[in-house]
């Protein structure tokens, strides 16, 4: 059956793989739901997309994204919430980081109102999928590859924009142990770190093998120059209680601006929660663990919301973070809150849910 919207086509699967999936076991990524929205851009403009059964696409081996990775991408979810409807949580951040990305790798932008409407179809069209379970949640990876084929290098003049979906659990279970990073760098001042640039996890893979060669389960980055100051936590933001303070590093082109840091942020500050956004060395971790100080050490992001850090390995020296289990820790009063204005439990006085 094809269904029309202004800007793309719908094709409904005739086949719904739904009933294969068991909702009650679900991993995380391995599950992709019946739809998928594709759009090429080529001769300088974005042509029709396309709403289709999920699939595989044909390309040449000279495609430039397999070569110079212009690449780039997004992750974001849709929650159930408590009367059956389907939200999704400040998707106008992604859109917007979308196209902070895709300038940053001389990609074109994607209307907002066309990337607005294609998520919202997509989503309504496979709400089935959306899981309702306590830690799940439909995982959205709006993506844009370079598909010109051409072995020169320069920016290929065409593209293509897809959008695919999958039920999900939860992506950690429980705390994490990470290891100070003093060596490699994730992301560098007058890099590609606050894009969503598909080349910035490849470079992190060999460093986090190491670590968890070592008996860690990911990195605390620091900062390219010195490798002194906290930046991210694997590919989370990193936030720390320090003296009852929620401390977290100011966003930069090195430290990627993520919608959860953003929005607990703002929800420890609606809860009095003091809040300060400064450099945090590594220097007074250390010394906070040892005194006691640091309470709390957690990562945030949309993959795993908030995660826990249980250990803290520095210089070889593993320190233990006092309140990572703890029920009444800051980062599980945040928890609560974040997830329940996502599942429709608690009041969304920001206006952060977007129903479908
Ligand atoms: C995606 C991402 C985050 C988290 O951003 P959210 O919008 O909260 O999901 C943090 N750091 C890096 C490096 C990321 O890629």
């Amino acid at each position: 059956m094809i269904e029309t919207s202004s800007f793309f086509d719908i094709q409904k699967t005739e086949t719904s793989r739904i009933s294969q999936v068991d909702f009650t076991k679900l991993d995380f990524g391995r599950v992709f739901s019946d739809h998928m929205f594709l759009m090429e851009f080529e001769d300088g403009a974005w042509q029709r997309g396309k709403i289709e059964p999920y699939g595989p696409f044909t390309m040449s081996p000279a495609s430039m994204v397999f070569h110079y990775g212009q690449a780039i991408f997004e992750g974001m979810k849709a929650y159930k919430t408590g009367n059956g409807e389907v939200s999704l949580f400040r998707p106008g951040m992604n859109i917007a980081r979308f196209n902070k990305s895709a300038h940053r790798m001389c990609m074109p932008e994607v209307p907002e109102d066309l990337f607005m409407e294609a998520l919202a179809k997509l989503v309504d069209l496979d709400k089935d999928w959306v899981p309702s379970d306590a830690e799940s949640s439909l995982y959205i990876r709006p993506f844009m590859i370079a598909t010109d084929s051409y072995v020169g290098v320069r920016a290929s003049e065409k593209y293509a924009f897809s959008i695919f979906m999958c039920p999900v659990g939860a992506y950690y279970k429980g705390n994490v142990r990470v290891k100070v990073e003093r060596k490699y760098t994730r992301a560098t001042p007058g890099g590609t770190g606050y894009a969503k640039a598909a080349g910035n996890y490849a470079g992190s893979l060999y460093p986090s093998k190491l670590a968890r060669e070592e008996g860690y389960d990911q990195l605390l980055w620091t900062d390219a120059i010195h490798h002194e100051y906290i930046e991210e936590s694997g590919t989370m933001n990193a936030m720390f209680v320090i003296d009852g303070v929620l401390v977290s590093p100011a966003t930069s082109d090195t430290i990627l601006e993520g919608v959860t840091r953003d929005s607990v942020i703002q929800l420890a500050q609606d809860l009095q929660i003091p809040v300060e956004i400064r450099r945090l060395s590594i220097t007074e971790l250390r010394s906070g663990l040892e005194s006691g100080k640091v309470k709390e050490a957690f990562g945030v992001g949309t993959a795993a919301t908030i995660t826990p850090i249980s250990e803290i390995g520095i210089d070889g020296i593993n320190y233990p973070v006092a309140h990572a289990d703890s029920a009444n820790s800051i980062a599980n009063t945040l928890l609560q809150e974040l997830d329940g204005i996502r599942r429709g439990k608690r009041e969304d006085h920001h206006g952060w849910n977007i129903p479908i």
